[in-house]
């Protein structure tokens, strides 16, 4: 009984709420401790960006053909991309419901914005890797991403004895790195009471009230999204219960939530993946390195609602289609966004340019980003999980 109370999933979310009351009454002892914060997300990474190279390989390379290839690609591309697609739907629909209430303040407005522009063409040339040296130092993972396809795939026609070196060598590498990640999960308490100490005392929770509308909306949003129509997809499509499903992975979630990054929660995911709801090898390995940096219900979701939010601050009519543009867009730069804190802030001057919005309306929202970046994150972690599971069904 004891044991069971004490698992690490318990304690994390412990980990969170102390991490919340410390970083409110004593923010002092929380900016002091970040350090042990930083160095689990490092540690995170660490193992994140080689893990994310051989854990493709692994799987391609396990697979008896291209054909298994192909079909396991398209089926993880038509849930991500349709999944992803209807996060923004709901966004906007629940927008349209509920709106955002009377006078919004525009307080920050006309502070400098860093994020710089994004666009599709950038975002295309820059799934090409240079240098893959570079790619890796500065983790650039669709890059990653897209060599260890291309090497994986010219390994099956590789003769065989060669072949099979190569491939048990990453294989033990992959292994070895789950079991390092097996290793810092035993940490996460304490890195995510860390992380997230310092974000209330960085920020303030009072900056959450300022924005409360803007905040309710996404809020909102995001629930209906991960209760209802990703649970109702686990359920129809993935035959599990979600709430269990949840259960079991909820470690994955926790991380995400703390560390705002889907990338550096990929060894936890994959570890749970593998571990906990028993998904193969090969489609962990490869649905979820892709999911973490192109998958982002929670970031489209997040994003279609910021533009309609900015929007009305300026005192602007959307038109119907104005808001498919906004859906169009969205979708677009969810996919664009890196699986890294405010990615999502960055990639949605797409969706304010597409729609000609003011880039500023972006200062005005960034008081509360960080928080909603830790809810974004976590819905993106959720649905690149119940498609794991999904994919897993399908595939033999
Ligand atoms: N932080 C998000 C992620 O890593 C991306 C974003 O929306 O900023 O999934």
């Amino acid at each position: 009984m004891w044991k069971r109370l004490i698992s690490i999933e318990n304690l994390t979310v412990i980990g969170i709420i102390l991490g919340v009351l410390t970083g409110y009454y004593f923010p002092e002892i929380a900016l002091g401790i970040k350090f042990l914060g930083e160095a689990f997300l490092n540690i995170l990474k660490a193992v994140a960006i080689p893990l994310i190279f051989v854990s493709v390989f692994v799987s391609i390379s396990a697979l008896s053909s291209i054909y298994e290839l192909k079909d396991m690609g398209i089926k993880t591309i038509v849930y991500y991309f349709s999944t992803t697609a209807l996060a923004v739907l709901t966004g906007i629909i629940t927008v349209n419901l509920i709106g955002f209430g009377g006078e919004i303040p525009r307080s920050g407005l006309g502070e400098n914005v860093t994020s710089h522009e994004f666009s599709l063409r950038s975002f295309f040339e820059s799934l090409i890797p240079e240098n893959i040296f570079m790619s890796f130092a500065q983790g650039k993972v669709l890059q990653i991403i897209i060599f260890s396809i291309l090497l994986a795939v010219a390994t099956l026609y590789l003769e065989r004895r060669k072949k099979e070196v190569l491939v048990l060598f990453m294989d033990g590498f992959n292994d070895v790195l789950i079991r390092i990640a097996r290793w810092i999960i035993l940490l996460t308490p304490i890195g995510v009471f860390s992380l997230v100490a310092y974000v209330i005392a960085d920020r303030g929770l009072g900056t959450i009230f300022s924005l409360w509308h803007y905040v309710v909306v996404v809020v909102f949003g995001l629930l209906i999204h991960a209760v209802f129509n990703l649970g109702l997809i686990a359920f129809i499509f993935g035959k599990v219960n979600p709430f269990k499903y949840f259960l079991k992975v909820r470690e994955a979630i926790l991380v995400a939530f703390s560390t705002s990054s889907s990338s550096a929660t990929l060894p936890v995911s994959l570890e749970v993946a593998q571990d906990k709801v028993k998904i193969k090898k090969k489609v962990a390995g490869f649905v979820l390195p892709l999911g973490a940096t192109i998958n982002m219900d929670g970031t489209a979701l997040y994003e279609s609602v910021a533009a309609m939010f900015i929007a009305h601050m300026y005192g602007i009519e959307l038109s119907l289609g104005e808001q498919i543009i906004i859906f169009l867009t969205a979708t677009l730069a969810a996919v664009g966004a890196a699986g890294i804190p405010s990615a999502g802030l960055v990639t949605m001057t797409l969706v304010l340019s597409a729609v000609g919005l003011p880039l500023e309306g972006v200062a005005v929202i960034l008081a509360v980003d960080r928080f909603l970046d830790m809810l974004r994150t976590s819905i993106n972690v959720w649905g690149d999980l119940i498609g794991a599971k999904i994919i897993d069904r399908f595939t033999k």
